[in-house]
């Protein structure tokens, strides 16, 4: 008998104030009238990063700059609840709730301030203040809809593992404890607000699941409720076949598949955080990306075939913020085991690999990694090779920071001849300069490496030529 749940995540956009918090809890509403429904929020638009800053100055021992800070978040949360709440009485029970947040808060950056340590479990429970501010915000303006809503806590669903700052689930103890604690709820009626972003390990500590977190929240909540479809409601209109800011001929895509969304999101197409898709894959739970700003457009729905008909290329993406290092000179040729030293060092510090590129004569291995994690790897990587490099037998390791990376993304495009020729063809047309070209086996995408001023002629050329801007197939 039970019918149709969908779990909904709001992001930071969509619940950045008091105006899109009622826009956020209408759509809400609908969907509790229709069947189902929890929701998901994350904090309020940049809230997380305030966080952040006022636990870094806390560390830098300057209290009372990570005060202001939290003093400026309870002015921007009450000031939203003064124009969602009409009641004076409810007015002081959610505003209550919300100072207790922020009187935990306080404590934290106390603690930090006085001792001059942030540990990754304290920064933590600080920047993931912002959606336990933003739960009850929510739930409140559910309620003014005269639906009964409650503000849930995931540290009381989502059971993690240790790792403070990008926490992995444990599916089987949350799927218990969200059913036990969610479906009563449910049955009674009650919409459950839930907090994105964070969970608890296994002893109740809680955890976040890294920035951008909350689309993961949505889709672990997703699959431990067993739910007929999740909805990401953010502020653009789905996956668009490139960035708009950079082809403004960009379109929404109706369906893609997981497999190219995650190969989207893994390229830098900032719509889903890349975990998203991981819980909800096995059971086939379908995921849309929607516009809270445009509740009536019907967005991106992704699946687990995507849609079959068409073929080829469905989306381009561009990573600006990479850098190539290449590891080579003439000196390792034969050296068996340059390539193993290479990634075994950069998976040692954690380094994000975005491509990898070896040419056969062996003389140069090139990989791009998110300019975030350059320091660190060629660090290791200089580490690694020390006594080469003395040596010269590897005669140089090289960055070239001025690149980016352009993926052609497309699942159809497995087993379609000449789209690698059509890609390059038009490339060289356009004048654009090929520094390095990868495709994996799973032919779901080529990538290649630009100089990071030929993006937007990349990105036009292609979109043309691939006939992206007529994308209803
Ligand atoms: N508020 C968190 C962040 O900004 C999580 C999220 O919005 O998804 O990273
Ligand atoms: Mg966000």
């Amino acid at each position: 008998m039970s019918t149709r749940l969908q779990v909904m995540k709001f992001g930071g956009s969509s619940v950045g104030n008091a105006e899109c918090i009622a826009r956020a809890a209408q759509i809400i509403a609908k969907g509790a009238r229709e069947g189902r429904c929890v929701a998901v929020v994350s904090a309020m638009s940049g809230v997380t990063n305030r966080l952040i800053e006022a636990a870094k100055t806390a560390q830098a021992g300057n209290g009372s700059g990570a005060t202001a800070i939290m003093d400026a978040l309870r002015t921007q949360h009450e000031t939203a609840l003064g124009s969602l709440v009409s009641s004076e009485e409810e007015r002081e029970r959610v505003r209550q709730k919300m100072e207790a947040v922020l009187t935990e808060g306080g404590r934290f950056c106390e603690g930090t301030a006085l001792l001059r340590e942030l540990s990754p479990r304290t920064l933590d429970a600080i920047s993931s203040l912002g959606e336990r501010l933003s739960a009850p915000l929510v739930a409140a303006a559910v309620r003014e809809l005269g639906l009964p809503s409650e503000a849930i806590e995931a540290t009381d669903l989502i059971v993690t593992d240790e790792f403070h700052g990008g926490a992995e689930p444990n599916m089987d103890r949350t799927r218990g404890k969200s059913q036990t604690r969610l479906l009563p709820l449910l049955e009674r009626g009650i919409v459950p607000v839930v907090t994105g972003f964070l969970g608890a390990s296994e002893q109740g500590e809680l955890t976040t699941l890294g920035r951008g977190g909350s689309d993961y929240s949505a889709t672990i909540l997703g699959a431990a409720l067993d739910a007929d479809e999740v909805i990401i409601w953010t502020d653009v209109e789905g996956v668009l076949t490139a960035d708009p800011r950079l082809v403004a001929e960009a379109q929404s895509i109706p369906e893609i598949s997981y497999r190219e969304a995650a190969e989207l999101a893994y390229f830098g197409a900032k719509v889903l955080h890349p975990k998203t898709l991981r819980p909800v894959a096995q059971a086939a739970i379908p995921v849309w990306i929607r516009n809270s700003f445009a509740p009536d457009k019907p967005g991106t729905k992704i699946t687990p075939q995507g849609q079959s008909k068409g073929g080829g290329v469905k989306a381009l993406t561009a990573i600006q913020d990479v850098t190539l290092i290449s590891v080579g000179g003439p000196g390792i040729v034969g050296l068996p085991d340059v390539v193993g030293r290479t990634f075994s060092t950069t998976a040692e510090v954690r380094a994000n690999v975005l491509l990898i590129s070896q040419s056969s004569s062996q003389n140069d291995i090139c990989f791009g990694v998110s300019s975030a994690d350059l320091q660190r790897t060629v660090d290791a990587l200089r580490r690694e090779f020390a006594q080469d490099l003395d040596h010269h037998k590897v005669e140089h390791i090289r960055v070239d920071p001025h690149i980016a990376i352009v993926a052609v993304v497309g699942q159809n495009m497995c087993g379609t001849p000449g789209i690698a020729g059509r890609t390059f063809n038009a490339m060289g047309e356009a004048g654009v300069n090929i520094i390095a070209i990868a495709q994996g086996s799973s032919e779901t995408n080529i990538s290649f490496v630009i100089e990071e001023k030929s993006i937007v002629p990349a990105l036009r050329t292609l979109h043309r030529e691939f006939g992206l801007h007529k994308s209803a197939d």
